[in-house]
């Protein structure tokens, strides 16, 4: 079991995402106790999963728990989740940490009851080098890369990240891998008398930042004040590109406007410097898919696989495509 521990602070949200109090609350992360906030305790085998969105955390319990009060009082109405707000710059620490808990808990009782099988030699699994969550590898075949899905990022066997990957993931906006930050995002409401600014951040890919520059920009050319936004945003899309995955914006951008034949040139090009890449061949795969030639999408989805057995975001994308006659074998 991991030894480490963790107090932090959080105070619970509302379902609009308001914090339900002013001050903040202790809360302590250990694997005697599980977590605890404030004064109740969540063990760490009721927690079905862990989401984090900047500062805030969301925490799905397993269903029909008997909760304790603040905790039951705190459920986000029609779901058995709470979402609370970590203090001090600690919500990445935090979700690593209870990954670790709970991916060593199901890893344990994994095993046992695969022992309890005579089957314990089959059970195979590896620690993420970068936040520690435990990877359950059994029945997956042996590929130059693994994933994890709790952080997101791919390592080789030796335990060694893929080369400047640490911010290159798959797009939770438009589902496709390339680089992904925060964004700023301003909007101008354009009435004279109640001329206010919006600021939200925004996290996405530099090819959506890039759909979400143009359309603001044309609005946002009308004000003054939206000229330096836009060139600041404008800077943040291309400054810091890994020479390694240069052109992916725009080949991702090019295959999801439907132009397959351009967007396949680049990613041949890509492909030269990446060729065992999962991420860029689930790239590939997608495109293909879209343009309905499901045959080329299927062998670039196979490959990906090849690469990396445990590459969730094309083993997600085949399950959501089931109905597809896919020959691929999801291993
Ligand atoms: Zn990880
Ligand atoms: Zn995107």
């Amino acid at each position: 079991m991991p030894s480490s521990y963790l107090n932090f602070r959080f105070r619970y949200l509302d379902e609009k995402g308001k914090p339900t109090s002013f001050f903040y609350h202790q809360a302590l992360l250990d694997d005697s106790t599980g977590i605890r906030l404030d004064n109740e305790v969540i063990a760490i085998a009721d927690i079905y999963d862990v989401l984090r969105y900047g500062d805030k955390i969301v925490l799905t319990l397993r269903p029909y728990l008997a909760l304790p009060k603040e905790v039951a009082e705190n459920i986000i109405p029609n779901t058995s989740s709470i979402i609370i707000e970590i203090g001090d710059k600690l919500a990445v620490d935090t979700k690593s940490a209870i990954d670790q808990h709970r991916t060593t808990y199901a890893a344990f009782l994994k095993k046992k009851a695969m022992a309890e099988e005579g089957k314990a030699h089959l059970f195979k699994m590896m620690q993420c080098p970068d936040c520690e969550a435990v990877i359950d590898l059994t029945g997956k075949k042996e590929t130059p890369h693994i994933y994890c899905k709790y952080c997101e990022l791919l390592f080789n066997r030796y335990g060694e990240l893929m080369p400047k990957s640490e911010s290159y993931k798959v797009c939770p906006e438009c589902n496709y891998y390339n680089r992904v930050q925060y964004y700023p995002e301003f909007h101008f409401y354009a009435l004279p008398k109640n001329r206010k600014i919006a600021y939200q951040e925004h996290y996405c890919c530099d090819t959506c930042a890039q759909r979400y520059h143009e359309q603001t920009a044309i609005k946002n050319s009308f004000f003054l004040i939206g000229i330096p936004f836009n060139i600041m945003l404008k800077n943040k899309m291309s400054k810091g590109v890994s020479e390694l995955y240069e052109g992916l914006t725009r080949a991702n951008r090019l295959a999801q406007d439907g132009h397959i034949k351009e967007a396949d040139i680049i990613y041949s090009i890509l492909l030269l410097r990446n060729e065992t890449h999962p991420g860029l061949l689930f790239n590939i795969g997608q495109a293909y898919y879209k343009a309905e030639m499901l045959d080329k999408a299927y062998k670039y989805f196979e490959k990906s696989l090849d690469m990396c057995s445990n590459y969730q975001p094309t083993i997600d994308f085949l399950a959501l495509h089931k109905t597809v006659s896919w020959k691929v074998k999801i291993n």
